[in-house]
């Protein structure tokens, strides 16, 4: 294999040369063959996706799109149009993206440059900070309290002359609560750009794209990926200012979005009724879940909004937890973070599932609280 030289490493960016990867959900066949599992008895519950997968209108429909030999249309018009339905705003309000990701990655574009920075709310969703570092700038950290609920003072004073966008993930990604509108209207009131992630919003039922018409600098974002279970086929929007659209339409790739994501969007939205019932059947799944998690004296569940719960465990014992869940097959997420160490993010899958994972979490832990005591 050719050498790659010195010459090549150092003419790519500093900035870049250092990022870490995005540590992303596995597929299965890996997950199977580290475990020593077969495939099929895999627990999947890592990645926040919907158990019941896409609607069966999607397979119907990419089975008979006739056109996949052409380009997606530039602008957008029809997906804009079928968006705008959905979230209830102006098409020339919203922007299609590659998943909810794309768009975030192109927003940090727009805005950040190196020695910029973004004001990120953690614990959150790890996609804002990587972001703002393949920019070159900087996710300056304000820690939530022990509740998880925003800190808005530690928020106003962490805010630069370089501060270019505050994100809030509402439920927030890994915690499950959500910020109130008076805490957010006052991140919007900073006037910096105040990037609202919705990615679980129909799990909440509570949205703030009414706030659109009263804030320019207000950019909501949703996804596909979870309610409608199109993870695989990345779809999610933007919906924010007309100016802000307009100048984003020109940074955007023009056939970012693929014609089968906006095939399976238009027959997921055609389907919507059986889909929110299954949103349904998962949130109600997602209480009885946390009725079972918390009846574990050493496991404390967080209440959530959205598709997953977070655990925390006895301390000191998240790794090892993990692990032992792992060598069950059953995969969760779990982070090596300061915060998180001893808590495990489950996503809410089939009542089964679910309850294997309150038993071996019971399993797991219970006898470490007892060895505790002796
Ligand atoms: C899953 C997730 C996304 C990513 O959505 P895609 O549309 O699949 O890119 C964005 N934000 C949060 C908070 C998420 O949890």
């Amino acid at each position: 294999m050719a050498e790659f030289t010195q010459q090549l490493q150092e003419s790519m960016l500093p900035h870049i040369r250092g990022l870490d990867i995005y540590e992303g959900v596995e597929p299965v066949e890996v997950m199977a063959e580290r475990a020593g599992i077969p495939p099929e008895k895999i627990i999947r519950l890592n990645g926040n996706e919907n158990p019941y997968g896409p609607s069966p209108a999607v397979a119907k429909a990419l089975s008979e799109f006739p056109n996949f030999n052409h380009y997606p249309d530039p602008e957008q018009r029809q997906l804009r149009q079928a968006l705008s339905g959905y979230v209830g705003v102006d098409p020339e309000r919203i922007i299609a993206g590659n998943g909810s990701d794309e768009l975030i990655d192109m927003l940090f574009r727009m805005f950040i440059g190196p020695g910029d920075n973004i004001i990120n709310l953690t614990p959150t969703f790890g996609m804002y900070s990587l972001g703002a570092e393949i920019c070159g700038g900087q996710a300056v950290s304000v820690p939530r309290d022990t509740d998880f609920e925003i800190d808005l003072e530690s928020v106003k004073l962490a805010i630069t002359p370089r501060t270019k966008a505050i994100v809030v993930c509402s439920p927030n990604n890994p915690t499950g609560n959500m910020p109130t509108e008076a805490e957010v209207r006052a991140l919007l009131d900073t006037g910096i750009l105040v990037i609202v992630d919705e990615a679980y919003y129909e799990f909440s039922g509570q949205t703030l794209m009414p706030l659109l018409d009263e804030y320019a600098n207000l950019v909501v974002l949703r996804t596909f990926s979870k309610w409608a279970g199109l993870a695989g086929l990345r779809i999610g929007l933007g919906a924010m200012h007309p100016d802000l659209a307009r100048t984003m339409m020109s940074v955007k790739p023009p056939y970012n979005v693929n014609l089968a994501a906006e095939t399976a969007l238009i027959a997921s939205l055609e389907d919507m009724p059986a889909l929110l019932e299954r949103v349904n059947a998962i949130v109600s799944e997602r209480e009885r879940m946390y009725g079972l998690l918390s009846a574990i004296p050493t496991v404390k569940p967080y209440p959530s909004r959205a598709n997953f719960i977070l655990c925390q465990l006895p301390e000191g014992s998240g790794r090892q937890v993990f692990e032992g869940l792992c060598n069950r097959g059953i995969f969760l997420r779990y982070w090596n973070n300061p915060r998180l160490k001893d808590c495990v993010r489950t996503s809410v899958g089939f009542p089964g599932e679910n309850d294997a994972v309150a038993a071996a979490l019971a399993e797991l832990t219970i006898p470490l609280s007892l060895e505790g005591e002796g």
